[in-house]
């Protein structure tokens, strides 16, 4: 008998792996550092903004989302029609390559990093073109910036790197652009951005403004605390921006995430007091993890990466024990994310006994 047949890149989709939830244990607190989410509870004024939201259920959200458009532009300065919100940057990952590539279509990406990128990209019938990072766990963009052919349309920078941790550097990515043609989509995702420390860092809204073909994707998920919530939204010159909301599900982001998202925007400065404290705390992890030998890469998102290859298992399970669930990446490495100083020590006190 005939079933119904999903295309034939539908098989080909890889499985999104989601951080496991934290095994709990009789007497202990049980921490999640598997999925770089932010540890705080969410600030007061954004549980009574998204509550005064929740009894609006019976209506569609504003599908043009007038209010948090208008607060994004005020925000970073820029016109409303740069900007395109979605359900989280994975959203926007989806519609970029919905957007931009035919079946076949090259997409270029460094690996390993964010896993929904080969999701979306296979998703859409693109081809996946990976390029493998440097040893310390950088973009290699020389080597990215050599892979395009004249099937390339979109080129993904996510910067600091998921799970590896760093970041380009805004000469790096000047140097990078110079090379791509101008035809090519480049989206920096800078997902943990608000996280970044060093210098020389990228200054996004700047190099969309000078790039025509550049698209920032950010997200209300990690350094604003709404994972749950699925608010992101990209930044670009209008046409791109355009599409992206074109392919956009329409009414996708709720009233509740619409309204959580601006009072976020609105307590800014108390968000960015705890963002700054995870940034000091990573400092410190990395730093004691440095001292016990270990080869940690720079670290410029709300996570660490254990490079530990056919022992990630082994880190993992360890942890686990301990009732502290991190991210292995099987024979490749493991990530753990900056949480509460409690399970950061214990993180710490494994990680020693593992040397
Ligand atoms: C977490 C993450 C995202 C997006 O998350 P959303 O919750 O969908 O906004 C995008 N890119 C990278 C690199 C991430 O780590």
């Amino acid at each position: 008998m005939a079933h119904p047949q999903p295309r034939a890149n539908i098989a080909r989709i890889p499985a999104y792996v989601p951080g496991k939830p934290p095994s709990t244990r009789p007497g202990t607190t049980a921490y999640k550092l598997s999925s770089n989410e932010n540890p705080y509870p969410p600030l007061p004024g954004v549980v009574e903004a998204a509550s005064a939201a929740v009894a609006t259920m019976n209506r569609y959200p504003d599908m043009g989302g007038v209010a948090l458009y208008a607060a994004l532009a005020e925000r970073l300065g820029v016109p409303v029609d740069d900007l395109a919100t979605a359900t989280g940057s994975v959203g926007l990952i989806y519609q970029v390559v919905t957007g931009f590539c035919e079946p076949g279509d090259e997409v270029i990406y460094a690996w390993r990093s964010f896993e929904a990128y080969p999701i979306a990209v296979t998703a859409a019938a693109a081809t996946s073109v990976q390029v493998p990072l440097l040893a310390d766990g950088r973009h290699d963009l020389a080597a990215m910036a050599a892979a395009i052919t004249d099937r390339t349309r979109v080129v993904m920078v996510c910067t600091p790197n998921n799970p590896t941790g760093p970041a380009v550097t805004q000469t790096e990515l000047d140097d990078f652009l110079a090379r791509v043609p101008e035809h090519v989509v480049v989206v920096v995702d800078e997902a943990y951005l608000e996280f970044v420390r060093m210098d020389d860092a990228v200054d996004g809204v700047a190099t969309y403004r000078a790039h025509p073909n550049v698209v920032l994707f950010r997200t209300f998920s990690k350094a604003y605390g709404l994972a749950g919530f699925r608010v992101g939204y990209a930044v670009s010159q209008a046409p791109i921006a355009s599409a992206l909301r074109a392919v956009s599900l329409p009414f996708g982001v709720s009233a509740v995430a619409q309204a959580a998202a601006i009072a976020s925007l609105a307590a800014e400065a108390e968000l960015l007091e705890r963002v700054e404290a995870l940034a000091v705390e990573r400092t410190r992890v990395r730093d004691a993890l440095l001292a016990q030998g270990w080869d940690i890469p720079d670290a410029q998102g709300n996570f660490v990466w254990f490079p530990l290859g056919d022992r990630a298992g082994e880190l993992a399970a360890a942890t686990d024990a301990v009732g502290v669930t991190v991210r292995p990446f099987a024979g490749d490495g493991v990530r753990v994310s900056i949480g509460e100083v409690e399970a950061n020590d214990r993180l710490i006190e494994v990680a020693a006994t593992l040397r």
